[in-house]
């Protein structure tokens, strides 16, 4: 497999100014494969000419049919080379091969949708009390910077820079160190499909010199950011500085409730992979189960079955539910959870070790008995652990499902109505599913309450999060 291994500045691959590279190591085989180069303040600064080079020289200005068909044309190359994204996001982060192949698909789908959008995309017309005309008009910032993370690489890549340029901006795209390799191919796909060199560029860097570069440069005009809450914070302390916008997607510690009167023998079977899917590396990962007391015995039983039963292994085999942790950092964090549980006095009614000697594996772990003051159940884990707990009242459910500092997703399992829509209507999250653990809609805004963060991906919401909104009145018409 040809791996991409320089940054894609200005329309090409290029190396860095500084010569620096990132290592990369495949998290199932613990082997190292690539070096991929790391941009640099100089790169950031060169890729911003860049990208204010080409909007200034056309892109702003490009008929909307034209800029829909090229970005029709992005979508129809990256349907083209599914096998070939999937296998590098595989090897880079140790995602199963099925998932990778989905994530792929819907990375096109994104770039379908916003080539769509581009034709009903619009303003309004006014009808302002002095009389003549007043319109809207959604204008595009300019240079936008999208830095996103390991978890969900390619998707996540997608469903910033096509809502972006479909609004008639240029990005630059920042991968996480650990997974710049399907954001590379999205630059040089796109590029082949005819976007103008310099309308998105792809920039592989650490954090805390390329990131912090496109943060606080002064003609990025926005910086979309999905990531952990304390590095999204930071974005927006240093954007606060020029007033940059922002937009962050940030942790979560979603709730997944059930109540006694739902099909909760579904819900147990459909609840494993709502947290434990990604080797629960997922801003969306139901990692706090309520589960009303008249069920909670047979459900748990139910639940930990059904999680025994999940395929932990080679990301490579089609079969594979859940590969290994991203790194080996990222499964010690995890673990020093597990250490506290342990301490603490959670029963492990499963899982808890390392299920093989090669590769960043961790099993599923399910914990009961878990106190409300205990890290794991506080904390966003970032890995396979849930806890589940019984509840007996419902408004009582309610404040302990709000008691947390995140309001990202969750799931509300029931067959009464009525309870399905005051339950939603009261949990406070950006994302809710009612008898379903699906979070993720392209045509849907998706993104948090609280400090899960600020913005809207997908739908038409991320559209008008890349544009400004311009009121214009003509007198005397
Ligand atoms: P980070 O928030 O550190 O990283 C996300 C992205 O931000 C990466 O591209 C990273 O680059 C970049 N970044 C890091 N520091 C800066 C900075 N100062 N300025 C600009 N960009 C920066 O997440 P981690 O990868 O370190 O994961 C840590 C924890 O974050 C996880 O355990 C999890 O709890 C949470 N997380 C949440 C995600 C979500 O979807 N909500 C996704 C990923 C993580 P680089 O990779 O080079 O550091």
């Amino acid at each position: 497999m040809n791996l991409p291994k320089q940054l894609f500045l200005d329309g090409a691959y290029r190396n860095s100014s500084s010569g620096q590279r990132t290592t990369l190591t495949n998290p199932a085989t613990e082997e190292i494969f690539a070096e991929v180069a790391a941009a640099d303040v100089a790169d950031v600064n060169a890729a911003v000419e860049s990208a204010q080079r080409a909007w200034e020289s056309g892109w702003r200005d490009l008929a909307p049919g034209r800029r829909a068909e090229i970005l029709f044309n992005v979508a129809r190359r990256l349907r083209d080379s599914i096998e070939e994204i999937a296998r590098l996001e595989t090897l880079q982060i140790g995602k199963p091969i099925s998932d990778a192949r989905d994530e792929a698909a819907l990375g096109a789908r994104v770039f379908e949708y916003y080539a769509g959008a581009i034709s009903t995309f619009c303003g309004q017309t006014i009808p302002v009390a002095r009389g003549g005309l007043d319109f809207t008009l959604r204008q595009p910032m300019g240079v936008v910077a999208a830095i996103v993370p390991w978890n969900f690489p390619f998707p996540i890549a997608c469903w910033k820079t096509a809502p972006a340029l479909a609004a008639g901006n240029c990005v630059i795209l920042k991968p996480a160190s650990l997974s710049p390799l399907t954001a590379l191919k999205l630059g040089e796909l796109a590029h082949a499909a005819g976007l103008p060199a310099g309308v998105l560029q792809v920039l592989p860097g650490s954090g805390s010199t390329a990131g912090d570069a496109l943060v606080t440069h002064p003609a990025v005009r926005k910086i979309s950011f999905t990531g952990s809450t304390e590095v999204g914070s930071r974005i927006m302390a240093l954007a606060a500085r020029d007033l940059k916008r922002v937009s962050l997607e940030l942790g979560g510690k979603s709730p997944n409730i059930v109540f006694a009167d739902s099909d909760w023998k579904k819900a147990a079977g459909a609840s494993p992979m709502s947290v434990f899917a990604n080797t629960g590396q997922d801003c969306c990962a139901r990692s706090r189960m309520f589960v009303e007391r008249g069920i909670y015995e047979p459900f748990v039983e139910e639940f930990v079955a059904a999680t025994k039963k999940l395929v932990v292994g080679d990301p490579t085999k089609p079969e594979t539910q859940l590969g290994p942790m991203v790194s080996a950092g990222q499964r010690t964090s995890v673990e020093e959870f597990l250490a506290d549980a342990r301490k603490r006095g959670s029963r492990f009614a499963f899982g808890g070790e390392r299920p093989q000697s090669k590769g960043y594996y961790l099993q599923p772990t399910v914990l009961l008995e878990v106190d409300k003051s205990d890290r794991c159940w506080r904390e966003e884990v970032f890995g396979p652990v849930v806890c589940v707990v019984p509840f007996d009242d419902e408004a009582q459910m309610i404040r302990d499902v709000n008691a947390s500092p995140y309001g990202l997703s969750g799931s509300v399992w029931t067959d009464d109505l009525r309870r399905a829509m005051r339950v939603a209507r009261q949990v406070e999250a950006g994302v809710l599913s009612i008898n379903s653990h699906s979070s993720v809609h392209v045509e849907a805004p998706f993104g948090g309450f609280k400090q899960s963060g600020i913005g809207r991906d997908l739908g038409m919401a991320a559209m008008e999060g890349y544009t400004e909104l311009k009121n214009i009145y003509v007198a005397d018409v």
